[in-house]
């Protein structure tokens, strides 16, 4: 290795690589398309909002990064399999996968709010699979070929602990969790990283969806009590388990602001 070429490896040790980021228009996805693309990956960001993505883009390109916005409604199978089409022919496939659209929206359950069940059910659990569907031959195929790969799924310490009013969302999240668990004993073998991301609160437009008074009631308590965690601490996690060595794979980590206990 030439002097340049280790020194353009530390400065941009995600060269050459290829991430696919879904919830990238806000939050924590659209601060690690930021960051992967910092570190020199080619970054496709997917989500509904076009003009948020185009805006990111414009950003990354203007720092002397790579990226494309695809907007994409994870839950369209469909939709999901032509952006999956559109990475393989332009970029040659995906070889980082940060799987990250989700969407929370607590109530008590005697509340028998279905439609927002049926929502978080739908995003959290089957648009994950969409995309895990759509992605897979693609890292598994650069896995064969560059000796690794990563799936990154982000979940939620709601995976872990016990919130009242959050059960719906936890049980989606506890899924993520479990899925990602089990699939490393398939995708070990092929040299695709798995790892599972359990971010505690974080401050995003995630809670801006809340509908329920008693959960927004309990996570405005939660901002006077604590400093929630910002989408860039998440970003920089997912930075640093991209970075490792192929042999190195974070299967689970969980991210908490320091005063949050529970
Ligand atoms: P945001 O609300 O800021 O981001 C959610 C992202 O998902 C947006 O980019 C949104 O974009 C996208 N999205 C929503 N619906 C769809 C859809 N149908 N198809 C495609 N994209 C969609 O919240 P966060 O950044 O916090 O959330 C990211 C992940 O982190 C989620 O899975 C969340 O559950 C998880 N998480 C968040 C925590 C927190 O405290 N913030 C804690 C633990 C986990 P658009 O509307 O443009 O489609």
């Amino acid at each position: 290795m030439t002097v340049q070429t280790a020194t353009q490896a530390v400065a941009k040790p995600l060269a050459g690589r290829v991430a696919v980021i879904t919830g990238a228009s806000s939050g924590i996805g659209e601060s690690t398309a930021e960051q992967v693309a910092a570190l020199g990956a080619t970054v496709v960001v997917l989500a509904r909002r076009a003009e948020r993505l185009a805006e990111l883009v414009t950003r990354i390109e203007k720092d002397g990064g790579r990226a494309l916005a695809l907007a994409v409604d994870v839950t369209d199978a469909a939709a999901v399999q032509a952006a999956a089409d559109r990475v393989a022919s332009e970029f040659g496939g995906a070889d980082l996968l940060f799987n990250n659209a989700g969407v929370m929206l607590p109530a008590p359950i005697e509340e028998r709010a279905t439609e927002q069940w049926q929502h978080q059910i739908d995003l959290n659990i089957t648009g994950l699979m969409n995309v895990i569907g759509a992605f897979t031959s693609q890292l598994v195929a650069a896995a064969a070929e560059k000796g690794v790969a990563d799936l990154i799924n982000t979940s939620s310490i709601a995976a872990q602990n016990i919130y009242p009013g959050f059960a719906v969302y936890a049980g989606t999240k506890a899924y993520v969790t479990h899925l990602s668990r089990q699939l490393r004993a398939e995708f070990g073998p092929k040299k695709v990283r798995v790892t599972t991301i359990e971010p505690g609160i974080t401050d995003t437009e995630l809670q801006n969806h809340v509908t329920d008074e008693g959960a927004q009631q309990w996570l405005d308590g939660a901002r006077q009590q604590m400093e929630w965690l910002t989408p860039d601490d998440i970003a920089e996690t997912i930075g640093f388990v991209a970075t490792q060595p192929a042999r190195v794979n974070f299967q689970q980590v969980t991210i908490m602001p320091t005063g949050q206990t529970s």
